[in-house]
Order: C-alpha cells, then structure tokens, then sequence
C-alpha cells in the first residue's frame, strides 16, 4: 500500500531543505503539488512548487469540495491540497510526501490514519527561525514578522504530530529524517 508522508513546521523551520533531501537520496516518494493564492517567489514555478491560482479560482474549488483540506494560513493567502491529486498518485503507486501548515497536517494525518506518517519540525528557538527567514531572504521584513507572530503558536501543535524533529544541527536532522522515512516506507 502507497503511504503519505507529512511534514509541517513554522515557516522557515527547515522543511522544504529536509524534504528535497530526502528526494534526492533516492527516497521513493513524490511531492504533492498544493494550490496556493500567493504569487510565486524567487524561481517557483506553476506546478512545480504549486499550483498558482488567483483567490476567486481558489473560492471556487471551495465550493465544489474538491479539496482535501485547505487552510488560509496568512492573511488572504489560501493553502490546499487537492482530494483528487493526492488520490491520483497514490492509486499510481506512488508514495507521497506533503509539506503543509499544521493545522493541514493534522486533518491529513486524520483521513489517511495508520497509512500517514505525521512529521514536526521544530526550529531550536524563535530567534533562530528569524535568522533563517532573514537568511533565506525570500520575504519582505513584514511577511517575515508575520511569519514569526504565528510561529509559537504553531509549536503549541507539535504534540499532536507522530515524530517531531528540532532542526538544530542540519546533518543530524537529515540523518533523522532519513531513517525514520525509511523504516516507516518499509513497514
Ligand atoms: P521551510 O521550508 O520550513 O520554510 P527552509 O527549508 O526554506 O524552511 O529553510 C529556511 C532557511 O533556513 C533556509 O535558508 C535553509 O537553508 C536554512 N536552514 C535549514 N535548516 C537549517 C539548520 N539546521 N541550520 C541552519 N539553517 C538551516
Ligand atoms: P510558503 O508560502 O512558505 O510556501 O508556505 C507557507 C505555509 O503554507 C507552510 O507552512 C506550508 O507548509 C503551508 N502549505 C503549503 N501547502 C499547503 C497545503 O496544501 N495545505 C496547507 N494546509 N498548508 C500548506
């Protein structure tokens, strides 16, 4: 049976540089695709990163049911994962890997049960996680704030997950993530 892997953090924790880890170790997982309303930033493109939607196109998969879950995780910036594009890969084989907000996670983990894996990662402190942000210098000084403002209370969630992670040293929590993806695929 196929299995979904989820993996959710306060922006700027370490996700996205521990999720393209374990595809390029070869891991046998896909990423699944959400849709977002925010524009693209820096080199995403349409349907890679995510699919880039407009909010009145976002509304109307709303209202036709068509998402799994779906949240509006900053102000008038609407996250959500596809029913059908999820369902689709998995009846391909192909196992996959979903890099969500918390409360996202959480309702995933709900629907798949034993055949998800729910993933925290937790950055070592507040303070670290805004010099990520600033580091990474793909947001402007006040989404990074607003960033910030929601990330304690998304650590309040971390004991609802399966596995939770500090990503303080880098190589130690991609040794971490390696394994326990892998022992999970294999079980
Ligand atoms: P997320 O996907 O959770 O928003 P990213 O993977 O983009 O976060 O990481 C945010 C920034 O922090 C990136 O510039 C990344 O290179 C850096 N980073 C990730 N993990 C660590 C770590 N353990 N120590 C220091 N910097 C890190
Ligand atoms: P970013 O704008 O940095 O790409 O993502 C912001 C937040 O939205 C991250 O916490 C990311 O995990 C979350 N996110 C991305 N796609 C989805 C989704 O489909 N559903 C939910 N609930 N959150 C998502």
């Amino acid at each position: 049976m196929t299995k979904v892997i989820i993996f959710s953090a306060p922006s700027g924790s370490g996700k996205s540089t521990l999720i393209n880890y374990l595809l390029q170790q070869g891991v046998p997982v896909h990423f699944s695709i959400s849709c977002t309303s925010r524009p693209p930033r820096g080199q995403e493109q349409h349907g890679v990163e995510y699919f880039f939607i407009t909010p009145d196109e976002f509304r109307q998969h709303i209202e036709a049911g068509d998402f799994l879950e779906y949240e509006e995780v900053y102000a008038n910036r609407y996250y959500g994962t596809l029913r059908q594009q999820v369902d689709a890969q998995l009846d391909a084989g192909e196992n996959i890997i979903c890099d969500v907000d918390v409360k996202g996670g959480i309702n995933i983990k709900n629907n798949y049960g034993d055949r998800a894996l729910s993933i925290f990662i937790k950055p070592p402190s507040i303070e670290a996680l805004r010099k990520r942000l600033e580091g990474r210098g793909t947001e402007t000084a006040e989404a990074i704030q607003m960033r910030l403002n929601k990330a304690e209370y998304e650590m309040s969630f971390a004991p609802q997950f399966d596995v939770t992670i500090v990503n303080d040293d880098l190589e130690q929590s991609k040794a971490k993530i390696l394994h326990i993806v892998k022992e999970f695929l294999h079980a």
